[in-house]
This record gives structure tokens, sequence and C-alpha cells, in this order.
């Protein structure tokens, strides 16, 4: 099984998936999002590494925000 970090288009959070969903709902503002392959940020077969690597990319997407 592998496992995405996606950014939700709507407020830009980041959080992680299975590896061939169809969408997913983001946790921070409620909205079903449809998956495309463009809001990937990273692909990991490590399931024990994703709330760091989800932390990671949260941080990056927080910096380019501001
Ligand atoms: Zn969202």
């Amino acid at each position: 099984m592998s496992y995405l970090i996606v950014k939700c288009p709507h407020c830009g959070d980041v959080r992680a998936v299975h590896s061939g969903v169809k969408s997913f709902q983001c946790f921070t503002c409620g909205r079903r999002v449809k998956f495309h392959p463009h809001l990937i940020l990273y692909k990991t077969s490590d399931r024990d590494s994703l709330p760091l690597l989800v932390m990671k990319f949260k941080e990056v997407s927080l910096k380019r925000r501001s």
C-alpha cells in the first residue's frame, strides 16, 4: 500500500491519503476534494512517516502563504 501527501485546493491544508482514492475530505475546511494528480506533494509507502511528512509539508505551505 502506498500513500500520498496531498494538498487541499480550497484551504491549502495538507493530509495523507491512500493512493488510488478518487476523492478525499479535507479535515480542516470539511470540503470534499476530487482527487487530481496535481494535488500530490509527495508519495511514500512508509506509513510511519506520514505524520511527519504531513507536518513538514504543512509548514512549507504556511510559509508560502504568508
Ligand atoms: Zn481544505
